[in-house]
């Protein structure tokens, strides 16, 4: 891959590769675009088996991080950051202290917060170099953990779903397929099983699949067979790229929702799943909850606000599923074309002198 073609054709401001050998660092954080704000996007740890495949990483996650916060109606841009090692084995302070070091160094135009492989502890750790962090303990009158409200909030999508394939947003009875259980996918199964819904789990880490057993009565499946689950719903949430030519083919569920980012491999397989009559809920849409939520902290947190907010995910999948019956394209399209017109009306804006 060249970089710099993949950052011309997609509009990228900004590549930055942290190293600091002593705490071994090896990071990388990039900023899509900051037209409506500052770029917001967690800081993933993740055992990448190459620099090109962290790069290709770090990039399209800052990219769904624009998208979202822009369909979220946020004045916030995107960025993400990834940190090459292991969070089983390679985490110290030291390493966290740097990275906040270098998050530093970008001035405010990237606000870090935790993500795959990293937690709220560790951002405290970035926060002793760093204001430009989020989602800190709630004792440090922050808001803590996303996972809880992203799985609110993709719950409320899976809802919205429910109503156009079924009839109603009434989940009891329904089988929902559930591809990882970690924070997003726990929390959202909890809701589910409140709701009344039967659940299938699938997760490679075997005390997590014990523990979705053992909560929310889920049967377990192998991290292949998921695919191939009779269900109502599936619902990534692990990592991306699950939806591609191989898997859309084996899907027998008639919505797909889920928490985890970059779901579609390709952005012709949200016409795939279209043309195979799967209404997709487009991830940045309904994995709203955990933005949203830093964004009320960012002006003052208040928990009853960003949970109100959160909900309007609902509201706005919705208008997605309207609009893409309307048009007669692809839920995921119009997503994108929500995403990119907002940031178009922002650039519009003349640019006066404001005095700072
Ligand atoms: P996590 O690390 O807590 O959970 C991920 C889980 O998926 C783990 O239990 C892992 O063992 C499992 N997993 C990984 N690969 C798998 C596979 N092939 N099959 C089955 N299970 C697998 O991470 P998380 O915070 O729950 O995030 C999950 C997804 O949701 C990510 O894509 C993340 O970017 C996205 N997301 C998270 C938030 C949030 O608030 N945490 C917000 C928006 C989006």
């Amino acid at each position: 891959m060249r970089i710099m073609d993949y950052m011309e054709r997609y509009e990228y401001e900004e590549l930055v590769f942290c190293c600091d050998t002593k705490v071994g660092l090896n990071a990388i954080i990039a900023i899509h675009d900051t037209t409506l704000g500052p770029a917001l996007g967690g800081a993933r740890m993740w055992p990448y088996q190459s620099e090109e495949e962290a790069v290709l990483d770090v990039l399209r996650l800052a990219r769904a991080m624009t998208c979202k916060a822009s369909a979220a109606g946020l004045n916030l841009g995107g960025g993400k950051a990834v940190i090459i090692g292991n969070p089983a084995k390679d985490k110290s302070i030291g390493l966290f202290r740097s990275l906040g070091k270098f998050i530093e160094s970008l001035n405010g135009r990237y606000i870090t917060t935790e993500d795959v492989g990293t937690t709220v502890h560790d951002m405290q750790h970035i926060r002793s170099e760093t204001t430009h962090v989020t989602g800190l303990p709630l004792a440090w009158g922050s808001s803590g953990d996303p996972s809880p409200l992203t799985g609110f909030g993709v719950c409320q999508g899976i809802k919205a779903c429910a109503k156009e394939s079924f009839g109603s947003d009434s989940l009891r009875g329904r089988t929902v397929a559930i591809q990882g259980f970690g924070k997003v996918g726990s929390n959202l199964a909890g809701y589910l099983h409140n709701e009344g819904a039967n659940l299938v789990v699938t997760d490679i880490n075997e005390e997590a699949a014990r523990r979705a057993k053992e909560e929310s009565g889920a049967t377990l499946v192998n991290s292949n067979e998921i695919y191939d689950v009779e269900c109502d719903i599936f619902s990534p949430c692990a990592l991306g790229g699950v939806l591609n030519r191989q898997t859309i083919p084996r899907l027998k569920c008639k919505i797909v929702a889920g928490g985890a980012n970059n779901q579609l491999q390709e952005d012709e397989d949200g016409d795939l799943l279209q043309q195979r009559g799967i209404l997709y809920a487009p991830d940045y849409i309904v994995n709203a909850g955990g933005i949203i939520n830093l964004s009320v902290e960012l002006t003052g947190y208040n928990p009853e606000l960003a949970r109100d907010q959160v909900a309007e995910i609902y509201k706005t999948m919705e208008r997605v599923i309207a609009l893409a019956k309307s048009d007669e394209i692809s839920t995921a399209r119009i997503a994108d074309r929500l995403a990119r017109d907002r940031i178009e009306e922002a650039r519009k804006v003349r640019t006066i002198y404001l005095k700072r």
